[in-house]
């Protein structure tokens, strides 16, 4: 198996280094959310990575096959298979069945998901749809003697496992020391060892979603519905899985040990992880009250924000940095993300308007460029360097518009053409919704307050005039009258 994050080093567009199991289907699986509350950014990165992944390989031809998971069942509140099932949680808290808080909170991630231009994925399971699959996976890892029934419930043996397979091969986690506490639990916890997770928990009497089994009656564990849903849709062996960083150990960790111990088989020929978001340089986290849901970035709506944030300013911004780097969100960084993306549509603008010159060449080697663009996202989705190219262009097209470069016909064709690819079809960024669209509305309404506040003026209509300029000021905006009519802004 293949345990290196730089794996499309390898995928070059006209060779094809990259090699699907069974080409040209690719076949990918990703890690979905855990459905017990509103979207935030956190949600948003690696939906955006995948997606990218997604459109890119289609845009090369294959036929990918995107498995994207909801998890609504199962994932307890610690990694220690300890707590209470956060979904039945907000149920009992709420006074809801737990299905319609699952379901509510999907609808939520949709919505975001399509505000960031997200293509959806071919397939969407549900844990609680694959009770059954799960069920028939623990018995088979049971009868392979990879694990134990303990008090109705039943966990993975690592050191079982670990005897012939290497348990921590893809976070680089020493098996040793995940094993060296188990003189501690004896007698105190059902698990032989510490590293043991849970295959299925016997439910205690207050929680809500529960299956039979010959176990008991419960509920799986989290890291299972991945091993299961993804190779039911894509096959014993498959392609890619993604996910965000923080589940590469346990939970990814603990898919590869499922699948063996299951099958016999290692599942995933590449894991894709994206990186982790900060915010103004810290982890983001309810308790440090940066905790901003991508609601609250559309429409401005926290005390961080110094505005709100079209969700194609979110998505550029996240593609500027590669998924492999931490990603730090603060107000400067957004802004100027913005103005980059308008200024990249606003060449496109241009772009379409630019006629070709009558010289053999154009003034620059065009050519090279978009080689360029291709092997930044040949060499594992580059984004910030296929930008960088992108904006090189701009300049380009920005000085042909003053006159001061030129293009030849088939050059312009093939930029025109390879430019519409790259920022629409690959990168999934739509022309619009540049701003968002509250601050734009927002500002249409007040012009149209302070053109009727001219019209007063000229009418000599003092009072309605003072009204208009008082009340503007009481909401916080700062009016000033100029020689050909006035000025305004907010004051924050
Ligand atoms: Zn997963």
């Amino acid at each position: 198996m293949e345990n290196n994050l730089h794996i499309f080093n390898t995928l070059t567009r006209r060779k094809k280094k990259f090699q699907p199991i069974n080409p040209p289907f690719v076949g990918m699986y990703v890690c979905g959310p855990t459905v017990y509350g509103d979207a935030h950014l956190g949600h948003a990165r690696p939906a955006v990575t995948f997606d990218l992944v997604f459109r890119y390989l289609t845009y090369l031809g294959y036929k990918v096959r995107y498995v994207r998971n909801i998890t609504d069942v199962g994932h307890l509140e610690n990694d220690a298979d300890e707590g209470e099932d956060k979904i039945a949680k907000k149920a009992r808290l709420e006074k809801l069945e737990p299905m319609e808080v699952a379901q509510f909170y999907t609808n939520g991630y949709h919505r975001n998901m399509t505000q960031l231009n997200t293509l959806p994925p071919s397939i969407e399971p549900h844990a609680s749809g694959h009770i059954l699959e799960q069920i028939e996976m623990i018995r088979e890892i049971l009868s392979n003697g990879f694990a134990y029934e303990s008090n109705g419930s039943v966990y993975f043996d690592v050191e079982a496992y670990s005897t012939k397979n290497h348990y921590g091969k893809l976070s680089g986690r020493v098996v040793e020391d995940l094993l060296s506490n188990t003189r501690e639990l004896e007698g105190q916890s059902e698990k032989r060892n510490n590293a043991d997770f849970a295959l299925w928990k016997k439910a205690s009497p207050e929680h809500i979603m529960r299956w039979n089994a010959e176990w008991s009656v419960g509920f799986p564990g989290w890291h299972l519905e991945c091993s299961v849903m993804s190779t039911k849709y894509l096959g014993e062996e498959f392609d890619i899985h993604g996910g965000g960083l923080d589940l590469q150990f346990p939970h990814h960790e603990c898919e590869i040990a499922q699948n063996k111990a299951a099958s016999g088989k290692d599942a995933v020929r590449f894991w894709m992880h994206n990186n982790m978001i900060t915010i103004n340089g810290q982890k983001m986290g309810k308790s440090l009250g940066n905790f901003i849901t991508l609601d609250d970035f559309f429409a401005g709506n926290h005390p961080l924000l110094e505005q709100a944030y079209a969700p194609m300013t979110v998505r550029f911004f996240m593609l500027q940095a590669h998924y492999r780097n931490p990603l730090d969100f603060s107000n400067s960084a957004l802004q100027a993300a913005e103005k980059g993306l308008q200024r990249l549509m606003s060449a496109m603008q241009t772009l379409e308007k630019l006629q070709a010159t009558n010289e053999d060449d154009s003034s620059f080697d065009v050519r090279a460029l978009i080689n360029n663009m291709y092997e930044a996202l040949d060499d594992d989705f580059n984004t910030p360097v296929l930008i960088a190219h992108l904006f090189d262009a701009v300049k380009q097209i920005n000085s042909a518009a003053d006159g001061k470069a030129y293009f030849e016909a088939n050059d312009l064709v093939y930029l025109k053409s390879t430019m519409n690819a790259v920022i629409f079809q690959i990168l999934g960024l739509k022309a619009t919704e540049t701003k968002s669209n509250q601050t734009e509305k927002l500002g249409e309404v007040v012009d149209l307050l302070l053109k009727t506040r001219l019209q007063a003026k000229a009418d000599k209509n003092w009072a309605l005039s003072d009204k208009i300029r008082d009340e503007l000021t009481a909401l916080g905006f700062e009016i000033k009258d100029t020689k050909d009519g006035y000025e305004w802004k907010m004051v924050v």
